[in-house]
């Protein structure tokens, strides 16, 4: 069989390149290695990591928040069992609708491996023990990222742990701890604290999430220590070791003293790496980096020019909506086009509660390109839509060119702000000064009007509400 262009991979890169070829008129083949598609985000990521979340904050509100509205429950409990089923329920019906995508854009779903044997044939080993090779004028790469862990780190899977295995555990920890302050420990260390679980972030950098804007890692830190996630920044851990179920961390903190840390479960994420093996890269001659990412040039194309790579198996941010639109960019440069990725305009989100959300420059990374700028800041608490949800905690922080006031950059955390970061998005998109914002006309009363009177503060300094 001959294809116009072959995915391997069926994660958000692999199935929307496949869907946005196959509208394109491509003939399209997708090969995922395990029996449901939809890659790690569908699978172990985004959709389970949200479903837990979200059971775990009704939990949360209904200990912490229902009295302040008047709402009485008798002492509140949780089932963990159906919460995890829950989750296999949602992670089911995503990756089923997957399927559906496939069938109704045409695309043919290959089971197995997926190798290369040349430039244009791929194998396919199948699970049971059989093999095909398929032909494609086109190889899009979007095979993905798996944890990665510290050299002297034993991962047992059991009790020191990846993101995959905390979506999968059998109880609720009495003491989790948390090595690294980045989204996916923030995210999970939250659900467990929720349901009741002592929770200790250890991370090596001075500050948590360390890639945000200060500012933001600030106050996110001070409102999960209110909920009671305990804090080790500049820690830098040396050893974890297990005896029994319980978990020794040691790690040197700013002084070089050395710190000890017992748990029951150790969650190791300290990030992801890119995932090539298997793939039969060598056969062929594709480059790889020095971080083992698949090299790309501008058009995700490797040195093999009818080869290409998207998502997390290349540079950037390991997201979601980045392999996403990395993947319709490719189905379009391979069918002709022209398209574009603006790689500053990707939004940053953290799913914690309040959530955090931001899009384009930090304030450091300002400074540090030397660009004059000016920072408009509004308090969620001023709010009149937080005031009646009880959502006080956050902020919108606008940062925009002091000459020009062209927005270059908004951070915020607080309620549902995960969506509010859009508006930000789009007025960057189209280049809006803070006063462009500023003057639209928002909803009242929403957590939007924060973004209204930060670009306000930002463009000429006088926010309406504050
Ligand atoms: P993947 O989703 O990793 O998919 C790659 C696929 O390729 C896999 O299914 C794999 O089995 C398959 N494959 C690999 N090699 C082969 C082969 N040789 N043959 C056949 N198949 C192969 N991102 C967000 O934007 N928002 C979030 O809220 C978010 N939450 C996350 C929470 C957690 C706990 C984790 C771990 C990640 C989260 N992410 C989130 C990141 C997101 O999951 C990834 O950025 C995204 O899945 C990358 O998509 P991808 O298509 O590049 O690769």
């Amino acid at each position: 069989m001959k294809y116009d262009i072959i995915v391997i991979g069926s994660g958000p890169g692999g199935y929307i390149a496949a869907v946005r070829a196959s509208q394109l008129g491509k003939k399209v083949a997708i090969i995922e290695k395990y029996s449901t598609l939809g890659g790690t985000c569908l699978n172990v990521g985004c959709i389970p990591s949200k479903a837990l979340l979200d059971s775990s904050h009704h939990y949360y509100d209904a200990v912490h928040h229902f009295e302040e509205h008047g709402i009485s429950v008798e002492k509140p409990s949780f089932d963990f069992g159906k919460m995890v089923d829950r989750k296999a329920k949602v992670v089911e019906t995503t990756t089923g609708g997957i399927k559906y995508l496939m069938d109704k854009n045409k695309v043919d779903v290959f089971e197995g491996l997926g190798s290369f044997v040349d430039k244009t044939h791929v194998n396919i080993a199948k699970n049971d023990g059989t093999s095909e090779v398929i032909e494609g004028t086109n190889i899009i790469i979007a095979t993905g990222s798996k944890p990665s862990t510290l050299p002297f780190i034993k991962l047992d899977k059991e009790r020191v742990i990846t993101s995959t295995e905390a979506l999968e555990l059998k109880e609720v920890p009495k003491h989790l701890l948390v090595i690294g302050g980045g989204v996916i420990g923030l995210e999970l260390g939250s659900v467990y604290k929720r349901l009741g679980a002592d929770v200790t972030v250890i991370e090596y950098a001075p500050k948590i999430t360390p890639t945000m804007d200060a500012d933001i890692s600030k106050e996110l830190q001070k409102v999960l220590k209110k909920q009671g996630i305990k804090f080790a920044v500049s820690h830098g851990v040396t050893s974890v070791e297990r005896k029994g179920d319980e978990i020794t961390v040691k790690a040197t903190n700013k002084k070089d003293e050395e710190v000890e840390f017992i748990g029951d479960y150790c969650l190791v994420a300290v990030g992801r790496k890119a995932y090539t093996q298997g793939l039969g890269l060598e056969k062929i001659g594709v480059e790889v980096n020095e971080r083992g990412q698949v090299a790309v040039n501008d058009h995700l194309q490797t040195n093999i020019n009818n080869v290409y790579a998207i998502g997390d198996v290349i540079k950037g941010v390991m997201l979601a909506h980045k392999a996403e639109e990395e993947g319709v960019v490719v189905a379009e440069y391979i069918a002709g086009e022209k398209p574009h990725i603006d790689y500053n305009l990707i939004p940053g989100i953290v799913y914690t509660w309040p959530e955090v959300a931001a899009v384009g420059k930090t304030e450091d990374e300002l400074k540090t390109t030397g660009v004059n700028y000016k920072v408009g800041k509004f308090s969620m608490r001023a709010l009149g839509r937080s005031r009646a949800s009880g959502d006080l905690d956050g902020f919108v922080k606008v940062l925009a060119d002091k000459n020009t006031d062209e927005i270059l950059g908004v951070h915020m955390v607080g309620a549902r702000v995960a969506d509010l970061i859009m508006e930000a998005a789009v007025a960057m998109e189209y280049r809006a000064s803070a006063e462009d914002l500023a003057r639209i006309c928002h909803g009242h009363p929403t957590y939007s009007e924060a973004v209204k009177e930060a670009a306000k503060a930002a463009w000429d300094g006088m926010p309406l509400n504050a």
